[in-house]
């Protein structure tokens, strides 16, 4: 089987397990919700504990359960299995139940967390729940953002300094000439779990810092590395985090809007004893996963054309445009990367434009 027969193959099976996922959890959402099943776990975990903050944390128990074990078979065949199949993943089984424990335990607290301080404002402030409970996420987000690299991503991943000083050092001038700060150049050990190549600029203010991984190090020389941070910077010098900043507060009040509307008209007729009745968590996250899959394509439209903005950029600042070309190639190689999707399967699903459009976009710029 030729390449482009492999990755067609990958990317096709990944996307019908992927939604197929999505059809499992719908249908878990609706059957909870109309089966009475989420009021009478509401009622089971008031039965135990009368305090609403921990009899909330039981029913979140017990739904994360019903939510996850269904899950379990599909997780293992889309993160394990098929990675292995098409010869992507270096993650042993047990390496694999250690990161999807820590997954779920991370996930876990911060959902935990979210819901009880959803739940709490809806007692408190009944009227306004919405507008603080939206301003409140933003601000996590925010704050997440600043903390996850030094918080969140050791949690997963092993992190150290690059040591080729001759590349930091080319870097570093590079970031400097697009007039951003950056907290150091640090080697992220992807290949204890996988041989795709990432890179990226992760974290906000003072954790600001180029995260290069040792699967790209191995395969990419110098010129190619300044191209993948090149169009890292691009972002930057696009003001896209401040972008995408905006873009989600809008989204995250409409949501929370739309949320308040629906608990309000539907919540009597479903069972639930008014807003704060927390039995009505599977229309709460309904509503979240309805909108979400509606503005997904426009979200994707957006996105692919700050990734061109951000092409643009780095097509300019480096002295060596033709290593912008290599990159997407091995890239696209060590990804497994489906060169031109199928159009509407790009419009829908793609955050960036294909490789093909990317090469022949830098092409043109040459
Ligand atoms: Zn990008």
């Amino acid at each position: 089987m030729d390449e482009a027969t492999r990755a067609k193959r990958y990317h096709r099976t990944g996307r019908i397990l992927g939604v197929a996922g999505f059809v499992v959890d719908l249908a878990l959402l609706l059957f909870l919700m109309f089966s009475g099943w989420s009021v009478a776990l509401r009622a089971f975990a008031e039965h135990l504990v009368s305090r609403p903050s921990l009899s909330l944390l039981i029913y979140l128990a017990l739904f994360g359960l019903i939510f996850e074990v269904p899950g379990i078979p599909l997780a293992y065949v889309k993160g394990y299995w098929i990675e292995h199949r098409y010869g992507l993943s270096n993650l042993t089984f047990t390496g694999w139940i250690k990161d999807e424990l820590k997954g779920m335990a991370v996930g876990g607290a911060l959902a935990a967390l979210g819901m009880e301080f959803i739940y709490w404002t809806m007692r408190r402030w009944a009227a306004h729940w919405w507008i603080i409970s939206a301003a409140a996420f933003m601000a996590f987000f925010i704050l997440l953002a600043n903390v996850a690299p030094v918080l969140l991503f050791p949690i997963f991943f092993k992190f150290k300094p690059v040591e080729d000083s001759n590349l930091t050092e080319r870097l570093l001038e590079l970031t400097r000439r697009a007039k951003t700060r950056v907290r150091g150049v640090f080697e992220w050990k992807l290949s204890e779990k996988t041989k795709k190549a990432n890179a990226a600029l992760v974290g906000l203010g003072n954790t600001r810092r180029i995260i290069l991984s040792d699967t790209l190090l191995e395969k990419f020389d110098a010129d190619e590395v300044e191209a993948v941070l090149a169009h890292e910077l691009g972002h930057h010098v696009h003001h896209h985090v401040f972008r995408g900043m905006v873009v989600q507060t809008l989204m995250t009040f409409l949501g929370f809007y739309l949320a308040n509307a629906c608990l309000l008209h539907w919540g009597a007729a479903l069972g639930f004893q008014g807003l704060a009745d927390y039995a009505n968590l599977p229309l709460l996250i309904l509503v979240g996963t309805g909108l979400s899959v509606i503005l997904l394509p426009g979200v994707n439209v957006h996105s692919r054309w700050l990734e061109r903005q951000a092409d643009a950029y780095a097509i300019e600042a480096i002295p060596n445009r033709s290593a912008f070309i290599t990159s997407m190639e091995k890239l696209a190689e060590l990804n497994l990367a489906e060169r031109q999707p199928p159009a509407w399967i790009e419009f829908i699903f793609h955050s960036h434009p294909s490789i093909k459009k990317r090469i022949a976009f830098a092409e043109r710029a040459r």
